[in-house]
């Protein structure tokens, strides 16, 4: 689903904060030309007990996006306390009182030709837009199997979250929604199960949770370290990282997404085959509640994940 943007009047680019009308690049830029892009995206949840915003896992979003500088040979001067701090300052600077989306990006902004990466130079940018629920987290999305398969770690790293690897996303998604369907699950060239188009998945399979691991081909999402830490810590339930098989999405007991964008959500049918009993399953539901209790504030336990804006 294409959304629309609603962006904060200010962004970060080019070393400053500059309305966002002003953020531009030129037609020759090689990230726009070659897809050397790296970017992450974060929310921001508004708590209205403390009338703030709270951004969720600020510290291990940028950690990820340092990490993966290397992977493109990416060099900026902001550090990642740096970029913490435009981050927050985006979002203080919108004035927003809701959900957001924060976008961070390091791209090759050199004007030069060649599909290369070292020597080239590279810049920070970094914007904000309102967001509230990206798909259906409440009734159970309809989803299935796409022809595409995700792309290899070995061809375009599929744990970095590159601009470029997109078009595999959006040719997966693209293909859901024209059947009919609300999102795609991808297979790996191997046949075995990688992720949602911009989501990790899930698997309830007799009161343990199954997801894929680290070297399936997806990127290592944070929402998905989440969900292993609340699930083992607040629900008391195994969590096993192995390869999934497609017919086991269609003999398991729940499923479901989660990304920063999806959150938690159910799915209630793969390739028109009911999972469980087609409504989302105790497990999911569960983990759900305490996933939107934790970003929003509410559990101490996990207060030091929520970042406050104002
Ligand atoms: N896989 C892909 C391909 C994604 O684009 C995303 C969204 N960033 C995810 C998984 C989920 O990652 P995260 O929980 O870090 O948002």
């Amino acid at each position: 689903m294409a959304i629309h943007m609603q962006p904060g009047p200010i962004a970060y680019f080019e070393g400053k904060f500059v309305p966002v009308e002003q953020a531009k690049v030129s037609i020759m830029t090689h990230a726009f030309n070659y897809g050397t892009g790296l970017f992450e995206g974060i929310r921001g949840y508004y708590c209205a007990d403390e009338d703030n915003i709270l951004i969720f896992k600020l510290k291990e979003h940028v950690d990820r996006f340092i990490r993966n500088f290397n992977i493109l040979c990416m060099d900026i001067p902001e550090g990642p306390q740096r970029i913490e701090e435009i981050c927050v300052e985006v979002v203080r600077r919108s004035g927003f009182k809701e959900g957001v989306y924060i976008r961070p990006l390091c791209y090759k902004s050199e004007l030069s030709l060649g599909p290369k990466l070292k020597g080239v130079e590279s810049s920070f940018c970094c914007y904000v837009i309102k967001l509230g629920d990206y798909v259906d987290i409440s009734s159970g999305l309809d989803v299935a199997v796409s022809s595409w398969r995700r792309l290899s770690d070995n061809a375009i790293p599929s744990r970095a979250k590159c601009t470029g690897s997109y078009i595999n996303s959006a040719l997966a998604a693209t293909e859901a929604k024209q059947a009919g369907f609300d999102e795609a699950i991808y297979l790996r060239e191997d046949g075995t199960v990688a992720e949602g188009s911009a989501m990790n998945i899930f698997m309830v399979l007799n009161n343990r949770l199954i997801t894929t691991p680290p070297t399936a081909d997806i990127l290592l999402g944070i929402t998905r370290n989440t969900v292993i830490q609340l699930a083992q810590e607040e629900l008391g339930i195994e969590v096993i990282e192995r390869p999934i098989a497609r017919t086991e999405l269609y003999v398991c007991d729940e499923l479901f997404f989660c990304g920063t964008g999806a959150q938690v959500a159910p799915v209630r049918s793969v390739d028109r085959r009911m999972v469980g009993n087609g409504e989302p399953g105790p497990v999911s539901k569960r983990l759900q509640e305490v996933y939107f209790n934790v970003v929003q504030g509410k559990a101490p336990t996990y207060r030091q994940w929520c970042t406050p804006v104002y």
